[in-house]
């Protein structure tokens, strides 16, 4: 099964990315922790990508397709995957159909998750991530261990700089622009499963499982 989750930042995509890998056993490709990894280890790939990151606008398509389609190469996303935070633009949604039609597969759900912006300003300023595993918590509804260190793996806890006040503007603008139009292509595919993201997360998971089938 290949699984896509859409929406803006901040709707619960990661969170519910966790519940989604396990009930269907599928690899978690995150292009956003991918690049945040490569920024922590120094890569090339990670410095061309930090300063769009740290802006809150989008890392150039040729970037991403390359990161992804070095992805798929794993033979892990041989049964299927679930992608979070790809594709983000029109040419990464039609480059991502061509590369899966070429394989004699495609997508079989898109999640959109939706939450109104004045709730996602306080998702998004009140995250803490672990920096090795992408370790998602929040300030007041899910609070991260004191100390500072992640419980699963040891890692850093974290706030994003892309998390800070004028970075999260800039990425809402940047979501509806480039993101938003992504919602009628993949409609008119009849692809789309609409999830309100504005309640608990275990009520969210729920609402997903049911969508999915
Ligand atoms: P995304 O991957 O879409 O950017 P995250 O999963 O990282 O979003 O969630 C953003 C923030 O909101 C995190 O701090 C997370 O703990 C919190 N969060 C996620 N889902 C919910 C929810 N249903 N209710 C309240 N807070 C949530
Ligand atoms: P969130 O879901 O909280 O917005 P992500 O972790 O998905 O954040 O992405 C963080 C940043 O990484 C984005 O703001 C962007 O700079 C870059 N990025 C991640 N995925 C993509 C993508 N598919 N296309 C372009 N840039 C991306
Ligand atoms: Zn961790």
């Amino acid at each position: 099964m290949i699984i896509v989750l859409l929406g803006p930042p901040g709707t619960g995509k990661g969170t519910q990315a966790a519940a989604i890998k396990e009930r269907f056993s599928l690899p978690h490709i995150s292009t956003g922790d991918i690049f945040r990894k490569n920024l922590a280890d120094g890569t090339p790939l990670g410095l061309e990508a930090k300063g769009f990151m740290e802006r809150g606008e989008l890392v150039p398509d040729k970037l991403v397709l390359e990161l992804v389609e070095d992805r798929l190469k794993n033979p892990d996303t041989e049964k299927g995957f679930l992608l979070d935070g790809f594709p983000r633009t029109e040419v990464q949604a039609t480059q991502l159909d061509k590369a899966l039609s070429s394989q004699g597969t495609g997508i079989d759900h898109v999640v959109l998750l939706l939450v109104p912006d004045e709730v996602i300003v306080g998702r998004l300023s009140g995250r803490r991530v672990c920096k090795s595993c992408g370790h998602v918590w929040h300030m007041d509804f899910n609070p991260p261990p004191a100390g500072g260190t992640c419980p699963d793996c040891g890692g850093e806890v974290y706030q994003r700089a892309d998390d800070m006040a004028e970075a999260i503007e800039n990425r809402l603008l940047v979501y509806k622009k480039e993101t938003g139009p992504l919602i009628s292509y993949y409609e008119a595919k009849g692809l789309i499963r609409q999830i309100d993201g504005n309640q608990s997360p275990q009520l969210v998971q729920e609402a997903i499982f049911k969508a999915l089938g």
